[in-house]
């Protein structure tokens, strides 16, 4: 990442800013803001005014009576003076920002979202000054107005909730219960003491029900990939969770949506050429969960479709482990609508199945003759490896050697890709082609209306 945010506190700064013209005083209404000192620098020839020292050259500006906590601005609107200005604070040892030339800066003024005590800065690194506007009235939109009001409630309450509840867990969930919801509703539409008697009644509350915290297990589906295809769900529990169990079909790009200082586990991590034993992951699930801990098991696509869910609910069901199952994109359904096959058509297919494609014992887990009936779509989960397999057995049972299949290799990703043939000839297709595990393979007359269904870029 190119810049560190970092807030300081006013006080601790000393600002110099020089300029007098419409940069300046854009950065002096920024900055103003706030309760730091500013002196101010112009050269002669400036439009200055009185709060402005007047300087015959750059050279003129004695630093040595700065400290090294002055932060600099050179805001000319002459960009050679502020190159100059630059080279001689930057000599001195001092940090500098350049108006409108970043390239030039060690720091920048990011663009603010105000909900005191709460601060959203936002900056796209000065690369395009219109998408930081974009996304900071998108950001504006979403923070109630009256969130600083929210904040400096739960901070004049701190106190209390910490002697009422001893582990840092049950704070935490006191907490997110009321940061949202009721509480928050009534200092939003401006009603802070009511909000506060609700928060002493759900104080008194917990100290006669004498909560204790208990850990819970999310299972939640991680979708095929795209991080926008995640559920308000999976995110609200993506965000609360202390422990995370995921998989290696979970996106980097998901990954990073979890809570910030919560504790990842790869459990699809090849270790010694063993990925975890999924008695080891149900027990593991159970043990966290008995210490109190929020636990989210991440899978991808849907927890219950060929994910092994069902064996690890088994396991904490019958440990007395409380859970929570969220559902997922399951990979046919994302890798179908982004690659433009409906799974089912009126005049095409009236049921889709979805099948495992890890024969274990070769061809013979398969009830063939079932699958190979007309107006019905397959639809295929690891199969890449067994698709000569696949494909050899339901021309041998049936099924028209001409029947159109779709292979789509990282369904929904920015590197999805697309092998189109039929039952003859898809093996060779995609070995050509070298198309990388995840894939799905879909089966069915509903294959041809990709051509004209297709509307992402593979
Ligand atoms: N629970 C998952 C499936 C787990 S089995 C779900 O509901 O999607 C793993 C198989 O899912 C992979 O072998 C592959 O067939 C399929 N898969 C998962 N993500 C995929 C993706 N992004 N693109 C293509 N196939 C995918």
């Amino acid at each position: 990442m190119s810049w560190l945010p970092v807030f300081f506190k006013p006080r601790a700064i000393h600002l110099v800013v020089f300029g007098a013209g419409a940069r300046a005083e854009r950065k002096l209404r920024f900055l103003e803001r706030f309760d730091c000192s500013v002196d101010r620098f112009a050269l002669e020839s400036s439009d200055t005014n009185s709060a402005i020292s007047v300087v015959s050259s750059i050279e003129a500006i004695d630093l040595r009576v700065y400290s090294l906590s002055t932060l600099f601005i050179a805001a000319c609107e002459d960009d050679r003076h502020n190159d100059a200005f630059a080279q001689h604070v930057r000599a001195a040892g001092f940090q500098v920002h350049v108006s409108e030339s970043l390239a030039q800066s060690d720091f920048l003024l990011p663009a603010l979202i105000d909900r005191d005590p709460v601060m959203v800065a936002v900056s796209s690194a000065g690369q395009h000054p219109t998408l930081t506007r974009l996304v900071r009235s998108r950001i504006e939109t979403a923070l109630p107005a009256r969130l600083g009001a929210l904040a400096n409630i739960a901070v004049s309450y701190r106190d209390k909730v910490r002697q009422a509840f001893s582990s840092i867990n049950a704070r935490r969930r006191f907490w997110e219960r009321h940061l949202e919801g009721r509480v928050a509703d009534l200092v939003y539409s401006g009603h802070d003491d009511e909000a506060r008697a609700a928060l002493d009644s759900a104080l008194e509350q917990s100290k006669a029900s004498n909560i204790t915290a208990e850990g819970e297990v999310y299972l939640v589906g991680a979708g095929p990939g795209d991080p926008d295809l995640l559920s308000f769900k999976a995110l609200r529990l993506m965000r609360q969770a202390d422990v995370v169990l995921f998989d290696r079909l979970v996106s980097q790009d998901i990954l990073n949506l979890v809570r910030q200082d919560a504790d990842l586990i790869d459990v699809g991590k090849r270790r010694a050429e063993h990925t975890m034993p999924q008695d080891g992951i149900n027990q593991l699930l159970a043990d966290l969960a008995k210490q109190g801990k929020r636990v989210l098991r991440l899978k991808g696509g849907d927890p219950f479709i060929f994910g092994r869910g069902g064996e690890e609910i088994e396991t904490l069901a019958e440990q007395g482990v409380s859970f929570q199952v969220v559902p997922g994109i399951t990979a046919a359904a994302g890798c179908a609508s982004y690659s433009g096959i409906p799974l089912t058509h009126r005049d095409y297919a009236q049921s889709v199945r979805f099948v495992t494609g890890h024969l274990k014992n070769h061809s013979s887990d398969l009830a063939w003759d079932d699958l190979v009936g007309a107006h019905q779509t397959l639809v295929f989960y690891m199969g890449l490896v067994a698709l000569p397999e696949i494909a050899t057995q339901l021309i041998a049972h049936g099924k028209s050697a001409g029947t159109p299949v779709a292979v789509i290799s990282k369904g929904t990703l920015p590197d999805q890709a697309v092998v189109i043939s039929d039952l003859e000839n898809i093996s060779e297709a995609v070995r050509t082609a070298k198309i990388k595990a995840p894939t799905i393979i879909i089966v069915g007359d509903v294959v041809k209306l990709r051509e004209k269904l297709s509307w992402s870029s593979s």
